[in-house]
């Protein structure tokens, strides 16, 4: 193993160049869904900006030396705290560092990695983006469901189901949205669930339709929920956050592709 990962070094990394920040996607839960660079990144880091949803087990990959600042926020609280983040992030590579900004997820899906992008490029700081596998699609793999099939959907449509207050995002257009994809990937939906399949249906979408909610996906503790969207009532008691919800017919796909059960989930990067 260990001549394995020491022939990545031949391959010629990119430096991470004093002064510089690199947003970094972690990837959804599981170590083993960060990205090489990423992996290279946590080696190199003199600061470690890190969110909630940041596995213990990657952090601990970087040098003890690194500083490793917790940034969490869970659940749209005030913006007042991404802009002292972006701030700080500035402020580290003007001193010098290596800033590593690691991301659950992708940096740049529902998780306001653009917003520090603008911080850094109004203040001239280069940076780097490394994209990380999205809880939207990596999540729904590990629960078995596929996010396109040819046969039943030839688009999807990605969705935050609160805005920055904590409220149903009022700039979407559901009855829109209820007809825009066969599959809808809901991120941050389940507070407001039941409204959301409510507005759906108002919209036209068909109370039969199929619904998959994949909590704490590809961690031990994964747990899928399936509904219908007329039944979410009866599930909501059940759901726990992080949780990814999946609407549309590729769920079916979950009786033959369930695949990530049983020891398989005892390996510790996934
Ligand atoms: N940038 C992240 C999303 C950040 S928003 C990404 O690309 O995945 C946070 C939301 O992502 C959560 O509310 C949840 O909807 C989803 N999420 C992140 N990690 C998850 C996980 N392990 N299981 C289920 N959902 C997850």
């Amino acid at each position: 193993m260990t001549g394995h990962f020491a022939a990545l070094d031949g391959l010629g990394f990119p430096p991470f160049e004093p002064g510089t920040v690199w947003l970094v996607g972690a990837g959804p839960g599981a170590p083993g869904l960060i990205s090489l660079l990423g992996y290279y990144a946590l080696g190199q880091a003199d600061v470690i900006v890190y969110d909630a949803l940041v596995s213990e087990t990657l952090l601990a990959l970087a040098p003890p030396s690194a500083e490793r600042v917790y940034a969490g926020k869970r659940g749209g609280k005030p913006s007042e705290k991404q802009a002292d983040i972006s701030l700080k992030l500035v402020e580290w590579a003007q001193k010098g560092k290596r800033v590593l900004r690691l991301k659950g997820g992708d940096p740049m899906v529902f998780g306001r990695g653009a917003e520090e992008a603008g911080a850094l490029v109004a203040r001239g700081i280069p940076f780097r983006i490394v994209p990380g596998i999205t809880a939207g699609i990596g999540g729904l793999a590990y629960a078995g469901i596929p996010a396109t099939m040819r046969d039943t959907n030839q688009s999807v449509l990605f969705l935050t189901g609160h805005d920055e207050t904590g409220n149903l995002p009022s700039a979407l257009d559901w009855a829109a949205v209820a007809k825009a994809a066969p599959v809808i990937v809901m991120y941050m939906a389940v507070r407001h669930l039941g409204s959301i399949a409510d507005k759906l249906m108002a919209g036209g979408r068909d109370p039969a339709d199929r619904l998959a909610v994949v909590t704490n996906a590809t961690l031990p503790g994964q747990m899928v929920v399936e509904a219908t969207l007329g039944t979410v009532a009866e599930i909501e008691h059940l759901l726990v956050t992080p949780a990814i919800v999946v609407l549309g017919p590729v769920s079916a796909q979950r009786q033959d592709f369930d695949w990530w059960v049983g020891s398989l989930r005892e390996n510790g990067l996934g």
